[in-house]
């Protein structure tokens, strides 16, 4: 038998066990792309269920939403490229498509009832924490606030305009990859321009051969091509997936140990591996391209991996077409008519065209902007950011508390599946918020000693990767530092395991717990 005080105090703990359990956080997630429609499914199967997604267009999906040019498709094989919970047995081939993949989104975020909390065609314009709460305002003029404010945002998604002289005087048809417009009619004899020859456009650039029209391919740098053929998976096969989650599974983890120890170790400094990659590329060039000239035309001058490598078996038999013009004089500007180039000895061309397409890119480092963030102290992301582009484990940023930015900077972007990366960090924004619902504080953030530590953890590891190898790309700030994760997946999977909370700020009732080397390990 228990005394009356002690009867007491159990009681009193039993009631602050179950307020604590009740504590239910309000959140807003902004963005129902891939990561979005992830993080309201983990906060629900989490018990946090007042959460909120807004999303600026009419639909989810994100990048599957936006890109619709000829030959998009993913290349991250498919069965790595889907929910580790939601298995798709019926991908249709090896890299899927961009409009399946929309489905593949559609059909989850419906099957687990994501679309209820999806507030569409409302774009947070500005964002401020006061008060303890983050106060959002949106583009249809409504105010809203929350506990905590996730970022699901995206990171290619702000197209990059070229800065060419008179690019706006053009007058025939021109839009740029991620804004593809349908509605202009592409056949034989069509004088297309393609601005660029990154990833996309060694998509879409055969599709466009194949029209018969005449494509003028403007090269600034040419890219190393690694020639993975996206073969067609049988019905056959898709019937035996489905009948096999081992089979499905085993799909799936097979690319990841294709990726985590073939490619992303490649570009990461591993010597066997980088070795591997660099001849695979080296010969794809020499075996596909026949003609010496267009052959130089397309060897680049700086490491494999350096900028991403275009996984891609269809460019350079399209560029062999006759109806296809690989252009290499530097682009002078654009007039009227078309596209004026300036050759070696001084001689300027000009290339008469229908349509002009820009395949030139995002704007990676806008992350959550152009909206209006505010944090404690009146601290604007812009000046947040004033320097440098930086965040505590890609996620936290000081004076942002109860915020997080996924896929933020230095994320393992550009070598795995960003699915398997969203993943990993809602698991550690979860454990995080689930602090927050038994009262271990009410405000979490990252001080800048945080930030700055991991930061030079990062780029200890920059320096043996192939990022550094002497070109230009969407990958490096402005300091030329790129924004990714220099080492393997496995360490990133284990350092993301839990939250460090003596890395993080925390503040309850008024008191502020500071960051300690002393503090509980988690
Ligand atoms: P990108 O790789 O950034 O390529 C942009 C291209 O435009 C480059 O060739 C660049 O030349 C050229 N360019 C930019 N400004 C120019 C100018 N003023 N004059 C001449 N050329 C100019 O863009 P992207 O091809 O859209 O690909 C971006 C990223 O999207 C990829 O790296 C990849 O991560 C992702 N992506 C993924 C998939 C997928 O299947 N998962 C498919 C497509 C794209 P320089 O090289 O000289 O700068």
């Amino acid at each position: 038998m228990l005394n009356t005080s002690a009867q007491e105090e159990q009681i009193q703990e039993q009631v602050d066990a179950i307020r604590k359990g009740k504590r239910n956080p309000s959140v807003i997630v902004i963005g129902a792309g891939m990561t979005g429609i992830l993080m309201v499914i983990k906060l629900r199967e989490a018990g946090i269920t007042n959460v909120t997604i807004l999303e600026k267009t009419a639909n989810i999906g994100g990048t599957w939403r936006e890109n619709t040019y000829p030959g998009v498709a993913c290349d991250v094989p498919a069965h790595m490229y889907t929910y580790s919970f939601e298995p798709n047995p019926g991908w249709s081939h090896f890299f899927a498509e961009g409009a399946e993949i929309q489905q593949y989104f559609e059909h989850v975020a419906n099957k687990y009832g994501v679309m209820n909390s999806v507030r569409f065609n409302e774009a947070v314009t500005d964002a401020r924490f006061k008060n303890g709460k983050w106060w959002v305002k949106t583009s249809k003029g409504a105010a809203l606030e929350a506990d905590f404010l996730v970022a699901a945002t995206g990171i290619l998604h702000h197209p990059a305009y070229p800065d060419i002289e008179g690019l706006d005087s053009f007058k025939g048809e021109m839009f740029h990859t991620a804004r593809w417009n349908h509605d202009v009619e592409i056949g034989p004899n069509t004088k297309v321009g393609v601005i660029g020859t990154g990833s996309t456009a060694a998509q879409f650039i055969p599709e466009l051969v194949k029209t018969g029209a005449q494509v003028n391919v403007f090269q600034r740098t040419p890219q190393w091509l690694l020639p993975l053929p996206n073969f067609e998976i049988s019905e056959k096969a898709k019937k035996r997936l489905k009948n096999s989650p081992f089979l499905t599974a085993l799909a799936r983890k097979t690319s990841i140990a294709f990726l985590e120890h073939f490619f992303t170790k490649a570009v990461t400094g591993h010597k066997v591996q980088r070795w591997l990659l660099e001849t695979a590329c080296k010969l794809n060039l020499r075996i596909s391209i026949k003609d010496k000239t267009l052959r130089d035309k397309l060897t680049p001058n700086y490491r494999v991996g350096c900028k991403r490598v275009v996984i891609n078996k269809t460019f350079y038999n399209g560029i062999q077409q006759p109806n296809a013009h690989l252009i290499t004089e530097g682009i002078k500007r654009i007039t009227e008519k078309g596209i004026v180039t300036k050759d070696a000895n001084g001689n300027e061309q000009e290339h008469e065209l229908d349509v002009l397409v820009l395949s030139t890119g995002f704007n990676p480092f806008n992350f959550m902007r152009p909206m209006n963030m505010i944090g404690r102290e009146e601290l604007h992301i812009d000046d947040a950011w004033s320097e440098r582009i930086k965040a505590y484990r890609s996620l936290m940023l000081p004076n942002y508390p109860n915020f997080f930015l996924m896929l933020g900077p230095n994320t393992p972007i550009g070598n795995f599946s960003v699915i398997a990366m969203s993943e990993v960090q809602t698991d550690w924004v979860i454990k995080l918020m689930d602090r927050w619902r038994q009262g271990e504080y009410d405000e979490v953030e990252a001080p800048w000693e945080s930030v700055n530590q991991f930061n030079a953890y990062v780029k200890e590891g920059l320096q043996g990767t192939a990022w550094v190898g002497g070109c230009q790309s969407w990958y490096l700030d402005a300091d030329g530092d790129p924004i990714l994760w220099p080492y393997t997946w496995q360490r990133w999977v284990d350092e993301m395991a839990e939250p460090k909370m003596q890395d993080l700020m925390t503040r309850q009732n008024e008191t502020i717990s500071q960051p300690t080397a002393a503090a509980e390990v988690v």
